[in-house]
């Protein structure tokens, strides 16, 4: 339940004054939520400096200056077209006040002729005399105090004003409570930073541009905060997976023994040592939920295929899931032969799988027949029973959340978990998104590996490159021809694909395939089938190759419109022609005008083969949020802090998250109490749902 002293901070918007429904509705899309939390952390963009004060002849156009001026005369406008004028002067020189749309009345009121008023806004120069359209501020002298000195600027939306804005945040920041600092003393002061209520009312005052910065101590504290709670949540959802009861797999090593046998090659030391790793889970009687990273290529099948042995030879089943059907097969078909020399009976079962063959799948399951499935999310489904589920091996899981995860470890009987991704995810990703898991990285290629040739040309070099590889394809080659499938231009993208197509097939005739993403699954495995056996050689394709399928003899890989692909996807794309000892050819084709950002990717790509630096520049030029093509929860959540410039502070968050936990694991201290407040401040209730008050 959440702490008391938080009510007012989760209390809805509309009990602010002067909120009403249509302000609300503006204020939820600018802010993302409805709470008085959502105001308080939504935090100024720039300040407006109104301190400046001249003389009106001695006033710099271009600035924002407040003077104390007489209304001398208005000046209706002549016609339509016109403003409204009225000429103020002070000691010095005259000034005319431009309004285009405002109620003359309204104007007359403000400023009677004769009075003096204080005005404040952007001074200009307009043939050669000064004015000042729509003063943002005009005060009788006794109320000049309203003007405000510096005045807080807002991200904006149409229909919220900044003075909006100003009023109910204003508001909001008086419901923040003093709370117990969560934070620990030592640290604070070696940082110098304030408390996080004066922190927040800091961060909503500035005074200074510097102020603005997010390096600024008092943005820093904020952020910190947000850090070390996202942190703090994810750690202790990892403890509460690790205290689950698990399996303990720890079996004989015949198996794998027998496999390795038949292995033409030893694994890399990075191979041995994620396995060290996952052995150790495995063989802890309590939940194993594990994140193995590796780049393309790297040797992820032959880590998981050991690690699902052990499990086997402990006597419990093992289950291997994919996400898309075409995966699942190509595991089945990597797998199955391998296994077969052993004794271990693999089966694939997916979607496809129907009638006579998935009943006797179903049964042979249940009876413990078969040691290792393999499939796609099919595997999960309620009428499947296993005699006993030990190990799950979920591959590519980059398209799953926290949540996700969670409900699938509760799936499985006190199965352990390994995830594997394809993809590397850059370390602070990692940290944000997949931090309640235990993480091992493959970061070493099996050895001999030759580099891919990477080159970028502009499209218009496109008859010698045909004609390249046209002698190529004679040579017994085959290759890749991607073409972009964007969701936007989806219609035009086919089109373009299809077109290609059939230019190809003038000089290639029957040796060019086609698939793309709107064929029916089982004219893409036709497709495909032809491509691996080589009656297709070359083969045209929007980007549903871009992961895992598996043609040893495809070396050359042509991507038409390569700037419009991001660098996490050019890699995967890359990555299917990375094969032992024959060294690859990767072709970019660009059409102009190219970006600055697209220029960045193709050269980075020219530089490069390594996934995880790969992954980190993607991430500069994303700035966060999408990755991998799909659309990441990672960065997006955070509101405080920023990747870019916060970074430090998240690595510190993470390890203070550990320590924390280690002395205090049921957050009983004072100091944990406190960071109870955190947890629940920045909504991770779930986290502590079931935390003794
Ligand atoms: P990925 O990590 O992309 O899934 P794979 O597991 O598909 O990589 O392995 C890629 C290729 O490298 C496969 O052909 C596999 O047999 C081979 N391979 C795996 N480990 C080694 C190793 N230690 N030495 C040499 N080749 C290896
Ligand atoms: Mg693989």
């Amino acid at each position: 339940m959440r702490p008391e002293i938080l009510y007012p901070l989760f209390a809805d918007i509309a009990s602010l004054k002067g909120v009403g429904s249509k302000t609300l509705k503006l204020l939820q899309n600018l802010l993302g939520g409805t709470k008085i939390v959502d105001l308080i952390f939504h935090l100024p963009s720039n300040i407006i400096d109104r301190s400046y004060r001249p003389k009106l002849r001695d006033a710099i156009p271009g600035r924002i200056c407040t003077i104390r001026a007489k209304v001398i005369a208005h000046l209706p406008p002549k016609s339509k077209h016109q403003p409204y004028k009225v000429v103020v002067e002070d000691e010095t020189e005259q000034l005319s006040l431009i309004f285009f749309k405002v109620y003359a009345e309204t104007i007359a009121k403000n400023l009677p002729v004769g009075a003096t008023r204080v005005i404040s806004g952007k001074l200009e120069i307009f043939n050669g005399n000064l004015q000042m359209s729509h003063p943002d501020y005009i005060a009788r002298e006794e109320d000049s105090s309203q003007i405000p000195i510096f005045e807080t600027v807002y991200p904006l939306t149409a229909g919220i004003s900044n003075k909006m804005i100003n009023k109910y945040i204003d508001q909001a920041l008086q419901k923040v409570p003093e709370m117990q600092e969560w934070l620990d003393e030592e640290f604070i002061k070696k940082q110098g930073w304030n408390s996080f209520r004066d922190a927040l009312m800091k961060a909503h005052h500035p005074q200074y541009k510097t102020e603005l910065e997010p390096f600024c101590k008092d943005r820093a504290r904020l952020a910190y905060d947000e850090l070390l709670a996202n942190q703090l949540a994810l750690a202790i959802v990892r403890e509460r997976v690790k205290k689950q009861a698990g399996r303990v797999l720890k079996g004989n090593g015949l198996l794998r023994k027998k496999i390795m046998d038949t292995l033409p090659f030893a694994l890399t030391n990075a191979q041995k040592n994620v396995l060290a790793e996952i052995y150790a889970d495995q063989a802890e009687p309590f939940r194993m939920l594990r994140l193995l990273q590796g780049d393309v290529g790297s040797g992820k099948t032959i880590v998981a295929l050991l690690a699902m042995l052990n499990a086997v030879e402990s006597g419990v089943q093992a289950a291997i899931m994919a996400p898309t059907e075409i995966l699942a097969k190509q595991h089945f078909e990597t797998i199955a032969p391998m296994c077969e020399k052993i004794g271990v009976k693999v089966e694939l079962l997916t979607g496809k799988t129907k009638g006579k063959k998935r009943a006797e799948i179903l049964q042979e399951l249940k009876e413990g027949k078969i040691n290792i499935i393999v499939g796609t999310h099919a595997l999960f489904q309620e009428d499947i029973a296993y005699k006993d589920l030990g190990f799950a091996v979920v591959d590519e899981q980059h398209r799953f959340g926290v949540h996700q995860r969670l409900s699938l470890s509760e799936k499985g009987n006190k199965c352990d978990i390994l995830v594997m991704t394809a993809t590397p995810i850059p370390r602070t990703l990692v940290l944000t998104s997949y931090g309640d898991m235990e993480y091992s990285k493959i970061d070493q290629l099996p050895e001999g590996r030759k580099p891919t040739e990477t080159r970028v040309m502009p499209i218009s070099k496109l008859n010698e490159t045909v004609a390249a590889l046209k002698r190529k394809i004679a040579e017994g080659v085959r290759a890749y021809w991607v073409c972009p499938l964007v969701e936007e231009s989806e219609k035009s993208d086919l089109a373009a694909a299809e077109a290609r197509f059939a230019d190809l097939q003038k000089i290639f005739g029957p040796e060019v395939g086609l698939v793309h993403g709107k064929m029916k699954e089982a004219e893409k495995d036709k497709v495909m089938e032809r491509f691996k056996k080589g009656a297709i050689k070359l083969l045209v394709a929007t980007t549903v190759i871009e992961v895992g399928v598996n043609v040893p003899e495809a070396t050359i890989m042509i991507i038409e419109h390569a700037e419009r692909f991001g660098l996490a996807q050019l890699h995967q794309l890359r990555g299917r022609i990375k094969r032992g000892n024959v060294q690859g050819s990767c072709l970019l084709l660009y059409s102009l005008p190219l970006s600055a950002t697209a220029q960045e990717r193709l050269k980075i790509m020219r530089q490069t083969e390594d996934g995880f630096i790969i992954a980190e520049k993607d991430l500069e030029l994303r700035g966060g949020g999408e990755i991998l093509g799909t659309r990441q929860s990672g960065f997006c959540e955070f509101r405080l802090a920023d990747m870019e410039y916060h970074k430090n502070l998240l690595f510190i968050a993470n390890q203070d998250a550990k320590l924390i936990l280690n002395k205090d694991p049921n957050l009983a201290s004072p100091r944990g109490k406190a960071l109870r407040n955190l947890l629940y401040l920045f909504e991770k209730d779930d986290s502590i749902k079931n935390y003794k008050a």
